[in-house]
């Protein structure tokens, strides 16, 4: 059998509906100083293409200059701004841009599809020159080439039956097939043509229907939540596509990623202590540091020995706060302080998950009246219409800080008219304990 076996861990992945739904597509070819594919190479990738999608493509070239070293070669961030300049807001359609090489990389090129760049691929001159096959004339090869790319960017090979190295396919005689081995050749041969057609199993993953809850037009600052979305469509009993949906989630510090950190959890994540740690910080981030003490607890119970992983010492620092936070609440009842029990869990995760700005608030307290501008000033400009970008340049980093916002205005929010002076004394003479030198940003969020 000439087929690859499929990886075990593969995972279904959603086709592209933005395209593939749309009843025309706009390929831009963009020649970037001056290096162009072979004649008649993307011409005949795009008929191929179009036969297999089944939708008319309108295709525009065009040049482009860019700044580029002695050898041609791109630098990263330059092909960056380039990619976002031209490929955003196209739609539907996609954008190839030819280039001589991109600078530290000797790949033939490749797919990218971005929050910032849109539906792009690249091509390297010399990348394929370096991998082409002598033998062949390079229009063909290129064209070969070219329809993998836009395959990819269709979102193929989308399932996991027949998925090898990522999204490509187990059948050597498929232009999915990630490379150019025996196995390739040999089909070559046999068939005594290039892979310019898609396999059965690839041609029957294009006809699959969008997933329920596939939306026809996500924001683009949704655009990889929305594709999490549908991998979780598409994998339902896979424990690490819940964890990945997570993770995006927790590092926005949005306690959405609890019901996911769950499921991932009870379908046996391979690595269920993450898991637990993950969950535990979200149940922080909503006030409830009881079900907090459980996860991080049985996240350290999972431990066999070993080095501590930056998770144990977070998840160790995080059991300390908690300690500490109980002891506030104790002090605050014992001297008859008058805090709210919420808001000083509130104030004491702000603490926790975002140590600087709360240093920063902490300094702009005024001591007469314990309220905070800068908080009233958070608070204003949450509600106001989006668009102008605030005067204080303190002011937009907080807007800008994940989920710090969200966490503000939450109930009870923290808007500028709570006296803080309680919670900061108590803050003071019971710090949430001396190990600060695990930093949170490393806390290992690595359950995925
Ligand atoms: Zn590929
Ligand atoms: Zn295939």
């Amino acid at each position: 059998m000439l087929r690859r076996r499929p990886d075990p861990d593969a995972v279904n992945g959603p086709l592209n509906y933005a395209l593939l739904q749309a009843e025309a597509l706009f390929v831009d070819v963009v020649n970037v100083n001056g290096i162009r594919p072979p004649g008649g190479a993307v011409e005949r990738a795009l008929r191929a293409f179009a036969r297999q999608i089944k939708i008319p493509i309108e295709t525009a070239f065009s040049e482009l200059n860019a700044p580029a070293n002695a050898k041609g070669e791109l630098a990263e961030p330059a092909l960056q701004s380039i990619l976002a300049e031209r490929s955003r807001g196209r739609r539907p359609g996609i954008t190839i841009f030819v280039v001589q090489a991109i600078e530290g990389l000797r790949c033939r090129g490749g797919y990218i599809r971005g929050q910032e760049v849109g539906e792009a691929v690249v091509l390297s001159a010399s990348g394929m020159r370096r991998q082409l096959v002598r033998v062949l004339p390079a229009a063909r090869w290129w064209a070969v080439v070219i329809l993998h790319e836009l395959l990819h960017a269709v979102g193929l090979a989308a399932r996991k039956g027949h998925a090898w190295r990522g999204c490509h396919c187990t059948a050597p005689w498929c232009n999915l097939y990630a490379t150019v081995d025996w196995r390739s050749i040999l089909c070559a041969a046999l068939l005594c043509r290039l892979p310019m057609t898609l396999c059965r199993q690839c041609r029957e993953d294009l006809e699959q229907p969008p997933p329920a809850g596939w939306d026809e037009s996500p924001p683009a600052a949704d655009r990889e939540l929305g594709l999490l979305n549908a991998l979780v469509a598409l994998n339902g009993d896979n424990p690490r596509v819940y964890a990945m949906r997570a993770d995006y989630l927790c590092q926005r510090q949005d306690p959405r990623a609890i019901p996911d950190l769950s499921r991932a959890i009870d379908l046996g994540h391979s690595r269920v202590a993450g898991c637990y740690f993950n969950r535990g910080q979200m149940y922080l981030l909503i006030g409830d540091p009881d079900r907090a003490r459980a996860d991080f607890e049985a996240g350290l119970r999972l431990r066999s020995g070993g080095e501590l992983t930056p998770s144990h010492q977070e998840a160790i620092r995080a059991t300390k706060f908690l300690d500490a936070l109980a002891l506030r609440r104790e002090w605050a009842r014992a001297n008859n302080l008058e805090v709210n029990p919420e808001l000083l869990t509130k104030i004491g995760v702000l603490e926790y998950d975002w140590q600087g700005f709360f240093g920063t608030l902490a300094e702009t307290v005024d001591p007469a009246t314990g309220r905070s501008v800068l908080l009233e000033e958070i608070a204003k400009a949450a509600k106001g219409p989006k668009g102008d970008p605030p005067e204080s340049k303190l002011l937009a980093e907080c807007m800008e800080t994940a989920g710090l916002v969200q966490y503000l205005t939450a109930a009870p929010a923290l808007d500028g008219a709570v006296d803080l002076r309680g919670y900061l004394f108590l803050a003071r003479t019971l710090p949430t304990g001396p190990d600060r030198t695990v930093e949170h940003a490393a806390s290992g969020r690595d359950s995925g």
